[in-house]
């Protein structure tokens, strides 16, 4: 059953509220989007520089698959909606979420030589959607973060061609991007990769020698 605005604009603002407490959306930062309809493409989007402690449900906006804004109102659409566009458009996603976490900040620079990071063998991968056991192998490619919103979005959509088994990606220095069928499944999504991002970072904090990722020696223990 198709969700009425109302519904999924609510929806937003919970998640909004929910992320800013665990520190993931600080100072305005992150976005959130969700479907409304597919043809014409219409999305239900947070506007630019919201604080997420206090969203509420008439700032939610929506825009068309240009990112533009269906409705003359005084905010702006988030300056990454194109960044939802192409993950709702090559992935087939029904909702978009962004967040703004130390750790997805942190380990996107540490591990930018390596275009991304491997995280394997954690009880918590069972979260991502179709993946059933902890030994699968989860790689969270990492783009160069820009200012330019155009050229973003290209490298954001080569990523996603890519890497087609992907549940996220990191943009460097920024912070992390993940998607569901519904707001719930990519509200899930954030909480399972926050927490590996997490896990994986306080890892190498305590023991730099293991912690590693792409580490070999990690590998074969796993
Ligand atoms: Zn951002």
């Amino acid at each position: 059953m198709e969700q009425t605005f109302h519904e999924i604009a609510s929806s937003l603002v919970e998640i909004g509220r929910s992320f800013y407490a665990r520190g993931w959306v600080l100072g305005t930062s992150g976005n959130f989007s969700a479907v409304l309809t597919r043809e014409p493409l219409r999305l239900a989007i947070t506007p630019s520089g919201a604080d997420k402690a206090k969203l509420s449900a008439e700032q939610i906006m929506v825009v068309d698959r240009e990112a533009k804004q269906i409705e003359d109102c005084a905010s702006k659409p988030s300056a990454e909606a194109l960044l939802h566009i192409n993950v709702v458009l090559q992935r087939g996603a029904g909702a978009v979420l962004h967040t703004h976490s130390v750790w997805s900040t942190v380990l996107s620079n540490v591990h930018a030589a390596a275009g991304g990071i491997r995280i394997e063998g954690f009880e918590m991968l069972k979260g991502l959607e179709g993946v059933g056991t902890h030994e699968h192998r989860e790689w969270l490619p990492i783009v160069e973060n820009s200012q330019d919103m155009r050229t973003l979005a290209e490298h954001v959509s080569k990523i996603l061609l890519l890497y087609p088994d992907a549940h996220g990606f990191l943009v460097r220095q920024h912070g992390l991007y993940t998607w569901g069928e519904d707001l719930g499944k990519a509200k899930r999504h954030v909480e399972i990769l926050e927490f590996l991002l997490e896990a994986l970072g306080r890892l190498q904090s305590i023991t730099p020698e293991r912690g590693s990722i792409n580490d070999p020696k990690l590998e074969k223990r796993s």
